[in-house]
């Protein structure tokens, strides 16, 4: 069951272009908003996905890309420090 904040950590991350069939909890590959759409692959599923209880966490094997929705304090030192240009 949903509560409502959880479904607003899911609504962001929709709004980042992460879409799951289903947003229960478990690790998930779906294709990258950022770079699928660039590559000659477009349907290799190279997004990770970890769904929490209170908590979404995505990271891209391709093009390095991550977001994290929810706790983001608690899960900020455990993410590596995207490197800015
Ligand atoms: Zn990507």
């Amino acid at each position: 069951m949903i509560n409502k904040n959880e479904q607003s950590i899911i609504e962001k991350a929709r709004e980042q272009g992460i879409h799951l069939t289903n947003y229960s909890q478990g690790d998930y590959r779906v294709k990258c908003p950022e770079c699928s759409q660039s590559r000659r692959k477009k349907h290799e599923n190279c997004l990770s996905v970890t769904v929490a209880s209170d908590s979404i966490l995505w990271m891209c094997h391709h093009c390095d890309v991550i977001g994290l929705e929810g706790l983001k304090k608690v899960l900020a030192s455990n993410v590596p420090t995207l490197q800015l240009p």
